[in-house]
């Protein structure tokens, strides 16, 4: 299989982030956690030009994807075991579509991956998608990240908001364990290697691919806790399928993303995003909670008001305390679908025009590293 080898000078590569290399065929990795140094020279696996497959580089963070129960009946005692190079070996079609290189990030359920997390990821997957290509990856033609589905829209958006690349991202992850009967994580991985390797996905924005589909990062959210169709962009539907062995689009974003955003995260400490935190409106809501997000010096309040920007009168008055404090409050709905309209209205608050409030969240922390201007702000809103 491999014609020759070339050697490799990998001297040190990113700090605090996971290191791996294609070698013999097999893809070897290892999760660091402190500054590297590695041999001067290392074997690295170059096909011939002329057989020359798409490179993809799997990005690997845990979730049910890489999860394993006791029996195969098991589909919910189960906790992470896999790893990005497991899960790559239980598919072997993946070498027809694509050479991969594997990165574990981590391996963790994805309500453990922080923002910071977010920020580390969006410099690793930039790094690796320099135009010349960068140690110890060389050129890179897609990212796919193995992702826990509980948060996996969370991440997706702001790697939607911050890759600074045409090159496809996508991001999959699965609801049941490796372990299952009928587990559907190899089948996602395939087409999320298939999508991220072809031409036809450059430009949309970061994907997510589950259940043959292809919904974008920005409108796409959870919408079922167990069933393997639980990706949804409610009102807007999927951008594409994944058949046979290629994706095929039926329509693109409108949205600014990746190459087009403002956001600049490559020189922005991980710990350093804005504090953004999330209110949500029931009745009698008295707003202690944004008190208490206020007290904490949160710089932003994203509401998740009842239908399209209503408050409770006890938070409509804390968020009144809150905005003359300095705080920006932008309005979303906790309804699941449609527009919070208006603009700037509702005591000086934002809309968050029809982003879920943890998607907003994620636009209001980055808006908050580049302004503190609500009319700003609001552009921001109606543009990303
Ligand atoms: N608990 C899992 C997670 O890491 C759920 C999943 O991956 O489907 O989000």
């Amino acid at each position: 299989m491999i014609s020759r080898f070339r050697l490799l000078a990998l001297a040190v590569v990113l700090p605090t982030l996971a290191l791996s290399v294609t070698v013999a065929g097999s893809s070897v990795s290892s999760a660091l956690v402190a500054p590297v140094m590695l041999p001067a020279t290392f074997p690295v696996q170059e096909p011939e030009a002329e057989t020359r497959l798409p490179h993809v580089l799997i990005v690997a963070t845990g979730g049910t994807i890489a999860s394993r129960a006791g029996s195969p009946e098991n589909l919910s005692g189960y906790s992470v075991a896999d790893t990005g190079e497991d899960l790559v070996a239980a598919v072997p079609a993946i070498s027809d579509v694509a050479r991969v290189t594997v990165e574990q990030y981590s391996n963790v359920p994805s309500t453990v991956i922080t923002p910071a997390d977010w920020v580390r990821l969006a410099q690793l997957i930039n790094g690796a998608l320099e135009p010349q290509g960068e140690a110890p990856y060389g050129e890179v033609d897609g990212v796919v990240v193995t992702h826990g589905t509980d948060a996996l829209e969370e991440t997706a958006f702001f790697l939607n908001l911050t890759v600074r690349s045409e090159k496809p991202v996508v991001i999959v992850g699965a609801m049941r364990p490796a372990s299952a009967i009928s587990a559907d994580g190899p089948l996602n991985l395939l087409n999320a290697v298939r999508v991220a390797a072809h031409p036809s996905s450059r430009d949309r924005g970061a994907l997510v691919v589950l259940n043959q589909e292809i919904n974008s990062a920005r409108d796409v959210t959870k919408a079922n806790t167990k069933s393997v169709q639980t990706f949804a962009a409610r009102g807007l539907g999927i951008l594409g399928v994944v058949e046979g062995d290629r994706p095929i689009y039926y329509r693109g974003t409108e949205r600014r993303h990746t190459h087009e955003s403002e956001f600049d995260v490559s020189g922005l400490e991980p710990e350093n995003l804005p504090r953004v935190d999330v209110s949500y409106t029931y009745a009698g809501a008295d707003g202690a909670d944004v008190d208490a997000f206020v007290a904490k010096s949160a710089r932003g309040i994203v509401v998740a008001t009842a239908g399209a920007g209503a408050t409770s009168r006890g938070q409509s008055a804390a968020l009144r305390r809150a905005f003359e404090a300095g705080v920006i409050v932008a309005r979303s709905s906790r309804t699941g679908s449609g527009r919070v309209g208006g603009g700037r209205s509702r005591g000086g608050s934002v809309s968050a025009d029809d982003l879920n409030p943890q998607k907003a969240r994620i636009l209001l922390m980055l808006a908050l590293t580049v302004t503190e201007d609500a009319g700003e702000i609001q552009r921001i809103f109606n543009s990303y």
